[in-house]
């Protein structure tokens, strides 16, 4: 169910309803009804990522290898980022972290040791705000925009993946999203690694759901995660399982003008990809 179609439906019932009252004894009472279902549409398509109400999500891939995709939201943090990413390392296992624009200050080298260790970003919003949700389109551009700029000055690349804070989707958010040409991504296993639950009930309970072609939701921002992540790294290493990129999973590309894997490695060092992207900016057609 789509949120055209959810309106569409609304409009007939509520017509039928009117027309019944107009030539036979019903109340229109009945109005209450299809408004209360269009209204409790509304809240699950917009708290519920995965069901493409408003917009479609990469929420998962289908697939019959054996990889899967972690990622991490809400960082870069000084302290529990680096852990993630040495034990990513550890594993040899690639990840996108979904970052917030206001905690990329002072943390600019870890964003250049995620991309030069082969990991993906994409963009989080810049405040992460409680009340996000009530912006208009252009609050949305600002706050993509923003962190955008701030990770374009810092890797030379311009982000085209684009996590909705709280997996929340609005009509406002997907115009905003689509007129910046990002992509929704979702995820299909959520960890609840920022709930009370401890260490073991999050690594059982992403455990029992991993399967081929999932997205995995982690926050590199708690002591918890770094537990459970090692447990899901050896877990997913001794069922076969390979973590790849985001990228690779659905074969989309995660930044504006993106270059072969291959350049991106061996030129980020010296900031030839930032110098390539920049002469192409500069003469845009
Ligand atoms: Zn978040």
């Amino acid at each position: 169910m789509t949120y055209h179609l959810t309106r569409f439906c609304l409009l007939i019932a509520v017509s039928i309803i009117v027309l019944l009252n107009m030539f036979f004894t019903f109340t229109l009472w009945w109005l209450i009804l299809p408004s209360v279902i269009y209204l409790a549409c509304l809240i699950y398509g917009s708290s519920v990522i995965q069901a493409n109400f408003f917009a479609p999500a990469y929420c998962s891939a289908n697939t019959s290898e054996k990889i899967i995709v972690l990622s991490f939201d809400d960082g870069p943090h000084s302290e529990y980022t680096p852990q993630v990413l040495a034990l990513l390392a550890n594993y040899e296992a690639t990840a996108t972290f979904f970052v917030i624009g206001k905690h990329i200050h002072g943390n600019e080298s870890l964003l250049k040791q995620m991309i030069t260790e082969g990991h993906g970003i994409g963009n989080h919003s810049y405040s992460h705000s409680f009340f996000i949700d009530f912006k208009n389109v252009q609050g949305f551009k600002d706050e993509l925009n923003q962190t955008a700029e701030l990770v374009f000055s810092i890797i030379g690349k311009r982000m085209k993946l684009f996590r909705p804070p709280y997996g929340v989707t609005t009509p406002n958010l997907v115009k905003a999203a689509k007129l910046l040409d990002y992509r929704l991504i979702g995820w299909n296993i959520r960890s609840f690694d920022t709930t009370k639950d401890s260490v073991e009930v999050i690594t059982q309970r992403v455990q029992s759901q991993i399967k081929l072609g999932a997205i995995i939701l982690l926050h590199d921002t708690s002591d918890k995660t770094i537990q459970v992540l090692e447990q899901i790294l050896i877990f997913v290493q001794q069922q076969g399982y390979k973590i790849v990129s985001i990228e690779q999973l659905l074969n989309i590309n995660s930044y504006e003008y993106d270059l072969p894997h291959d350049y991106t490695d061996t030129q980020l060092r010296d900031g030839s990809v930032a110098k390539f992207v920049s002469l192409i900016d500069n003469h845009r057609f």
